[in-house]
């Protein structure tokens, strides 16, 4: 080379490491190279074989980049390679080749540049770059990366598997094109909130509709990638097909609406069951009550007495069946009026009085000092719960007796918790039997229904009644020794316990019929033996009666004839009661506009008590009329309450 010392001095203060080559050996290498490899002195290399310093593996990429130059291809100028160091270790380097001809000779000049580092930089990324890859790839839940404008730009296998569609076709449609049509807007709406900032994230359930059309329910969770200039510049979108658990959720809520319906269905059908039978019950009980009022040989009136308590009986049963389906339906509502609770604690125990007295059992009741005279609830379920008890204590109590007690739980301004306790000296129930107790239909021993009756439906009643009053039920008992009922319910206390108290007394103490002489009172009432009765009793009771078989006929006599009290069946023939109430109400009628009216209905259902109020009535009698209840609540009508309505002309 003739211009060598000048290259030589170039070469040398190069950083880079330089060899020049001729025919395959090194002729030149400077200070960098030998750093790079590991030599002190520049004889170690020079006429040396330069391909001695490239690693085995790479020998032949070498020698064929000069035979692929031979053949006039171009020769890369810049290529990868791997050399060994004088301790033979390898390290990456990058060369860049040049030529030079001189006197027919030719030399190749390579810069040579370490580039292990950088490899292992670049490995470590590769590497986590295809974890992610994989990571995306094979990811259980469907990812997408989501351009703002809603189109995607990357999106894995199981999106495609999801839906159907090649990635390819995918890209080219905006995501509401695969989301199931009820859902677009609703979805495209909250993506847009996103994208504006509205939100950071979000996560729904929406359905897709896949490439066959069928649909997929999937939970999709949205978030947005955000841009070095703060704005929104991608979205990714997690997605997880709920299909097979979103059917098998409708698939247990179609269930649990059809055991519903059919539940509803059978407690409608126990309802209309018990009404079918209470319906003749009301006219043979009706008609024993009247016979009853005949004059009778001792015989008869023993014969008629026991056929009463069998109907009696029969009716229990019935009612029992009734209230259970009533329950169950969710058609059983509970009042909210007045009552003195002492009242009604004396009235049940003298029902059983009769009954107690004949199995020579003593009957004694303690109402605690700190109970009010008066409380806020339902007397008649209070009642319905306490007979109950009292009753299976009678019925499973030899000898000794039963106490009846009443305690106050807890207390606050508004309301009262109380707790009562029916205790007797009866045969008890053993212990593993007591669980079951409050389960319907079940008795502590089957014998027991052959030997004292009943339905096993009381005290599953029982837990249900005292439950929608916010109480518990339980029972203590020891077998041979007797049993400790216990119930507890919240009451609402009124301010001024004297006036109710006051009222309360005029309501239970109104007495006898005087004035119902000259009393005009309108039956409407379609079923014949019904409106039989109820005419014979208000008969008896003094009042004139006028009985029409259909809602027509009664407006026509109601259009021109005042009464003073209107006992009107709801369901009639032409116009039923509820219509004939509502137009007896309305502002343009004259006559009979504010006379006292008592619906009657064989249903007695969650609602029909409200029905007949709104339709403008003032009372309400189910069927089987009580005899003693109808005479109970025409003089509270007609007597106690009087001031409230019109005076007659
Ligand atoms: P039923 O209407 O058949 O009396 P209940 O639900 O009222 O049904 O009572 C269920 C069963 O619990 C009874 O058949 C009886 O075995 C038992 N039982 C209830 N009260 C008492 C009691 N005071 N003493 C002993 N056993 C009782």
């Amino acid at each position: 080379m003739k211009n060598e010392l000048k290259f030589r001095v170039i070469f040398e203060h190069f950083v880079d490491a330089i060899c020049v080559i001729r025919n395959g050996v090194n002729i030149f290498v400077n200070k960098s190279f030998l750093d790079m490899l590991g030599y002190e002195n520049e004889e170690e290399l020079i006429g040396r074989d330069v391909i001695e310093l490239i690693t085995p593996e790479f020998r032949d990429a070498t020698i064929n980049y000069k035979r692929n130059g031979d053949k006039g291809e171009d020769i890369p100028l810049v290529f990868e390679s791997k050399a060994l160091t004088k301790d033979e270790r390898v390290i990456d380097v990058e060369v860049r080749v040049s030529t030079y001809e001189e006197d027919e000779k030719e030399y190749i000049i390579a810069i040579v540049r370490n580039i292990t580092e950088e490899k292992m930089e670049d490995k470590a990324l590769r590497e986590s770059e295809e974890l992610f890859r994989k990571l995306f790839e094979n990811a259980a839940v469907g990812v997408g990366l989501i351009s703002i404008e809603g189109y995607p730009i990357k999106i894995n296998a199981a999106v495609t598997s999801m839906l159907g569609y090649t990635e390819k076709e995918m890209k080219s449609m905006k995501f509401t094109e695969y989301t199931y049509e009820e859902d677009q807007n609703k979805d495209w709406a909250i993506f847009k909130e996103l994208i504006d900032g509205k939100i950071p994230f979000y996560s729904h359930e929406k359905r897709y509709v896949h490439k066959d059309g069928h649909i997929i329910w999937s939970r999709t969770a949205v978030s947005m990638i955000k841009g070095s200039n703060g704005k929104p510049q991608h979205i990714i979108a997690m997605v997880q097909d709920i299909t097979k658990s979103k059917y098998a959720e409708e698939e247990l809520i179609k269930a649990k609406n059809a055991a519903e319906a059919a539940s509803r269905a059978k407690s409608q059908f126990l309802a209309n069951m018990s009404h079918e039978i209470r319906t003749p019950m009301n006219g043979i009980i009706g008609m024993m009550d009247l016979t009853l009022m005949t004059q009778l040989t001792a015989e008869q009136r023993g014969y008629l007495e026991i056929a009463k308590t069998s109907t009696h009986s029969l009716l229990r049963v019935l009612n029992d069946i009734l209230d259970y389906s009533k329950i169950e339906a969710g058609k059983m509502e509970l009042e909210q009026l007045p009552f003195d609770l002492k009242n009604v604690m004396n009235e049940v125990l003298d029902l059983f009085h009769i009954n107690a007295k004949q199995k020579n059992l003593y009957m004694k009741l303690k109402i605690d000092e700190t109970v009010p005279k008066i409380i806020i609830g339902d007397y008649i379920r209070v009642r319905q719960v306490l007979s109950n008890l009292i009753g299976n204590a009678i019925k499973f109590t030899m000898q000794g007796g039963i106490e009846v007690s009443v305690t106050t739980e807890e207390f606050s301004h508004e309301d009262i918790k109380l707790k009562f306790q029916v205790a007797d000296t009866g045969i008890g129930i053993p212990k593993d039997k007591m669980n079951k107790l409050f389960k319907s239909f079940s008795q502590v021993d089957d014998s027991n229904t052959r030997e004292y009756g009943g339905t096993g439906l009381g005290l599953a009643i029982c837990e249900k009644l005292v439950g929608m009053m916010d109480g518990e039920i339980w029972v203590e008992s020891e077998e041979g020794v007797g049993s400790n009922f216990y119930f507890t319910s919240v009451f609402g206390l009124e301010e001024g316990h004297n006036e109710g108290n006051r009222k309360l007394e005029e309501k239970w103490g109104a007495k006898g019929t005087e004035n119902s002489e000259n009393r005009k009172v309108l039956v409407v009432e379609d079923d014949k033996v019904s409106s039989k009765l109820t005419t014979i009793l208000l008969e008896k009771m003094g009042f004139s009666v006028t009985a029409v078989v259909d809602g027509r006929a009664a407006v026509e006599i109601l259009k021109k004839e005042p009464f003073h009290l209107i006992l009107l069946d709801m369901n009639l023939p032409y116009v039923d009661g509820y219509t004939i109430a509502s137009m007896l109400r309305s502002e343009k009628q004259h006559i009979n506009n504010r006379t006292p009216i008592i619906a009657i209905t064989a249903y007695a259902l969650k609602g029909d008590r409200e029905k007949c109020l709104d339709a403008g009535m003032n009372e309400y009698i189910s069927k089987p009329i009580n005899t003693e209840e109808f005479i109970k609540k025409i003089i509270e009508l007609l007597i106690v309450k009087k001031q409230g309505y019109q005076k007659m002309q």
